[in-house]
């Protein structure tokens, strides 16, 4: 068997991302405005703030303005109400970010709602969902777009392909079988209750995998040749005394069944964040006129 081509998301984000420095610079230059992205982090969860700094700082590298916003772990909901509505009325802030998960009793869903739509950058309000589900122009969530983006990079023809997606998430599942959707793939969505999942998996030209089980997808499910994207990140024992990343897949197995995969580490994750800042760029083109391009 041909090893898969192993897809560098890290290398996809980082030229993506080049190319965004010059068209936030050119979109400064038309218009005067520096695209604003505000992050509101609240309570101290380690991986989250670790997150809120990534996106700070690459926010800052390719020329927008961040602004983070940090609240104690006790904020309440009205508290917090209260600086979403203040953001939503903020002329520099194009893009609101909230970062969950937020701390209990936070009302995430109600939370989420309050976000301008025109400055959702993460793609999480209805509005933004449902213009998706109508396959209209909308702020579309981060990883599955990044994942888009990718397949958009192998070259490879995605009409009237089969795809399958494993996972149904709000965040990851049901917006990234929307847009394949809207690049014309059949596609079947499979999730907990999903009978033979495996026998699904031998059917997919195209793999997406959003599930959160290390390995859960077996190299003698992959249709050979297929496309497989892999957006599990499950911290896992490394035999050693420590621990490391893996993905939903197999990687070893799959690796030589599958066309083209993306690895764990260094595949899709580094497409989420590229894919904040373009739209958060887009989110300003938008509510000042100005062409992103
Ligand atoms: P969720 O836990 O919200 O959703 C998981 C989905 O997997 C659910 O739809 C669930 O089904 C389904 N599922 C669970 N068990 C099975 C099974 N045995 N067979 C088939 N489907 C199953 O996770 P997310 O979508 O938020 O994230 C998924 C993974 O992607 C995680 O590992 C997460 O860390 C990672 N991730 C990576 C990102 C990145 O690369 N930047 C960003 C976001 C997530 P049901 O709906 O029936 O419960």
């Amino acid at each position: 068997p041909v090893p898969a081509r192993v897809i560098d998301g890290k290398a996809v984000a980082a030229a993506r991302t080049q190319a965004l420095a010059q068209r936030v610079a050119g979109f400064r230059e038309r218009t005067g405005v520096v695209p604003g992205l505000a992050v509101v982090l609240v309570g101290d969860d380690a991986a989250s703030a670790i997150y809120v700094r990534r996106k700070a700082r690459q926010c800052e590298a390719v020329g927008m303005r961040s602004v983070q916003h940090v609240l104690p772990g006790a904020t309440t909901q009205a508290e917090l109400l209260a600086l979403v509505e203040r953001l939503n009325r903020d002329p520099d802030v194009h893009g609101i970010l909230v970062q969950l998960p937020l701390p209990r009793p936070l009302d995430e869903a109600a939370i989420l709602a309050a976000v301008d739509p025109d400055k959702d950058v993460d793609g999480f309000h209805t509005m933004n969902a449902g213009r998706l589900a109508l396959g209209r122009p909308a702020l579309v969530p981060c990883t599955p777009l990044g994942c888009l983006l990718l397949l958009r990079e192998l070259g490879v023809a995605l009409r009237g392909k089969r795809a399958l997606v494993v996972g149904r998430s709000v965040i990851v599942g049901r917006p990234m079988a929307q847009l394949l959707l809207m690049e014309d793939c059949t596609v079947t969505i499979a999730h907990r209750h999903s009978q033979d999942l495996a026998m699904l998996c031998r059917e997919a030209d195209i793999l997406i995998v959003a599930v959160g089980i290390p390995g859960l997808i077996r190299g003698d499910w992959i249709r050979p040749g297929a496309v497989v994207i892999d957006v599990g990140i499950n911290r896992v024992d490394d035999g050693a005394g420590g621990s490391r990343i893996v993905g939903d897949v197999a990687y070893d197995e799959a690796a030589h069944v599958a066309g083209a995969i993306t690895p764990v580490p260094g595949g899709v994750g580094p497409m989420t964040i590229a894919c904040l800042l373009e739209n958060t760029l887009a989110a300003a083109a938008a509510i000042e006129g100005g062409a992103a391009a």
